[in-house]
């Protein structure tokens, strides 16, 4: 069987050059004769691998000196949770922006903490924009201000940094990060799951501004604290030390394509190709997100009739074209064109789509 473009919202493709050197490394890894799963952490081999995948991360980000780096666990659902205790007191308030399912999910995990206002929401119009900024109704004794740069259901994602003044804004960047050039500095903190764009499920990634770390003041567990897991470079426990790895082969491969603004040109061009033929189809397929809010990584659509969904999933799947059943709260169809999609799968997509609706138009 031949691998299939893959267009899964997650866990996601990822480069194939890095899953081949993934599995010629599989045995025997850097001349330690046992795979980079069977060794210590705590080992030279792997504590100079995984401060490598660091310094390849902050020159890819450009991550200023006075912020962190760390290589966490829980999926980013478990900091919807965490991110309030390590950022604010018991009772206080944050501001949270609601522009999809997962910043709405970030809400109800923080509620447990402190007090959540909805500084904005884009709920009444289906989530199909950005609430302007200057409709946010921010408080300035906000603990932070947190938005979801990328949603990954309703396919909107944020295409500039909203100003938060001194309050500092935390993103869930899980979907959209490394996908372009970012001014870290404009983020007092940035948290992604892996597997959208970096690596394997069950890593973490957080990039946190130094002096933020100092607000638990030890009051959490050390296992949730960020200032303890920053204290023990990210080895306060034993890491996911295979997606550690694995995210650092996909830092490479980055680099390799040129950094950042080389990627952001390849993926604004996949989202180009698709948005066009799905706007050029006569209504047979619709997005119906405003376009200047439309996601670059995923891209939701529904069939003008939704009769012709399974057949579309069936025979998109028999061509070699996977996983773009969309998500159930919306239904139709998710094509997720991240950062290891290459051009030639978008392509085929839309050849595929145009093919489909000659047929069934
Ligand atoms: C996938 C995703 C999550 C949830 O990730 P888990 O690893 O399942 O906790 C949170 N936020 C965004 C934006 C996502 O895309």
């Amino acid at each position: 069987m031949a691998r299939a473009f893959n267009f899964s919202a997650g866990p996601a493709t990822l480069p194939e050059p890095v899953l081949h050197q993934a599995q010629q490394e599989l045995l025997e890894w850097g001349g330690e004769r046992a795979s980079v799963m069977e060794l210590s952490h705590r080992g030279k081999a792997f504590e100079a691998m995984a401060a490598q995948a660091e310094v390849d991360l902050r020159e890819l980000l450009q991550v200023p000196d006075n912020y962190r780096v760390l290589f966490l666990q829980g999926g980013a659902t478990q900091h919807f949770a965490q991110v309030p205790m390590n950022l604010a007191t018991p009772g206080q308030s944050a501001d949270y922006v609601v522009t999809g399912a997962w910043s709405s999910k970030a809400v109800g995990e923080a509620q447990h903490f402190v007090q959540t206002h909805i500084a904005a929401s884009s709920e009444a119009d289906g989530f199909r924009s950005i609430p302007p900024r200057a409709q946010w109704q921010l408080r300035e004794d906000a603990a932070y201000v947190h938005i979801a740069s990328n949603e990954t259901i309703h396919g909107v994602e944020f295409h500039e940094t909203p100003d938060t003044g001194a309050v500092p804004l935390v993103a869930d960047m899980s979907s959209n990060i490394l996908s372009r050039p970012l001014d870290v500095s404009r983020y007092g903190l940035i948290y992604a799951g892996a597997q959208k764009n970096i690596g394997p499920a069950g890593l973490v990634i957080m990039i946190v501004r130094q002096d933020l770390l100092e607000r638990t003041a030890g009051r959490v567990p050390r296992i949730f604290d960020y200032a303890a897991h920053a204290a023990e470079n990210s080895m306060l426990n034993t890491p996911p030390t295979f997606a550690w790895y694995l995210a650092g082969l996909v830092f490479q491969w980055l680099k390799a394509q040129g950094g950042l603004a080389a990627i952001a040109q390849a993926n604004d061009r996949k989202a180009a190709t698709l948005y066009a033929a799905i706007d050029a189809s006569g209504g047979f397929y619709r997005n119906e997100v405003d376009p200047a809010a439309r996601s670059r990584m995923n891209v939701p659509f529904v069939l003008h009739d939704a009769r012709l969904d399974a057949l579309f999933l069936q025979e998109s799947n028999a061509a070699g074209l996977l996983a773009l059943k969309g998500h159930r709260v919306l239904g139709g169809m998710r094509a997720s064109i991240y950062n290891a999609m290459p051009q030639e799968g978008v392509d085929a997509l839309v050849a595929f789509m145009r093919d489909f609706a000659q047929r069934h138009g």
